[in-house]
């Protein structure tokens, strides 16, 4: 078995997630790709950051009718920090035998080495890092090169899907048309759940 693991804020998930883990998917054969939420953090405000139950709903929406896409709760329901590290630990006795992978962005990929025990990390799991906007790729290789020492280093080639749940918040806050970057059953969520300030 070869499983990824993609973790986030995911507030909320959008096409960018979703084609990033369709296309390491694909491209480097793995049976499956779990979303993990991270928790929301106590100091965040509802309207910048939705519920961890609102954004786990709308990731099983956006992830329903993809066989490929699998979603865990397990950052939501630990009571401790959500470190990758610990998450990485889960899926090792989860899937005991299987190849793990851990998805990451470009953002991500480049300050990887500040995370907890990332060493560590790199020594269970193969990193995959995509490009999320045109022009990073070439950053991405050089960090790769220098993260190599530590343990296996892929890099998709896919060209990226430039959306941020940044930008998607400022646009339902504005009232601006926001359906196109999202699972349709994600738009009717968020409206439905006046999420982000919708009206
Ligand atoms: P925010 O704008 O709230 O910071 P975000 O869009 O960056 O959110 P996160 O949930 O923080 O999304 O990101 C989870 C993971 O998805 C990270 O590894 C990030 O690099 C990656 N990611 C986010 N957007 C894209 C995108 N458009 N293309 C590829 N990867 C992405």
């Amino acid at each position: 078995m070869r499983i990824g693991i993609f973790g986030g804020s995911f507030n909320p998930v959008h096409n960018g997630h979703i084609h990033l883990a369709v296309s390491a998917a694909v491209e480097f054969s793995l049976d499956k790709v779990y979303f993990v939420p991270s928790k929301r953090s106590p100091h965040r405000s509802d309207s910048e950051y939705a519920a961890d139950e609102d954004r786990l709903e709308m990731l099983r929406l956006a992830c329903r009718d993809a066989e490929l896409l699998e979603v865990s709760s397990y950052e939501l329901e630990n009571d401790r920090i959500s470190y990758t590290y610990y998450t990485v630990e889960y899926f090792r006795e989860l899937f005991p035998g299987a190849e793990l992978f851990l998805l990451v962005g470009s953002d991500m990929l480049l300050s990887f080495d500040t995370w907890f025990r990332y060493k560590d990390i790199l020594s269970a799991v193969t990193l995959c890092g995509l490009s999320r906007s045109a022009g990073d790729e070439r950053a991405l290789r050089e960090k790769a090169e220098e993260l190599r020492k530590f343990g296996n280093i892929l890099i998709g080639s896919a060209p990226p899907e430039e959306v941020s749940s940044t930008e998607i918040r400022k646009k339902i806050a504005k009232n601006e048309n926001f359906a196109c970057y999202l699972d349709e059953n994600v738009v009717q969520y968020i409206e439905l759940k006046r999420l982000y300030g919708s009206r």
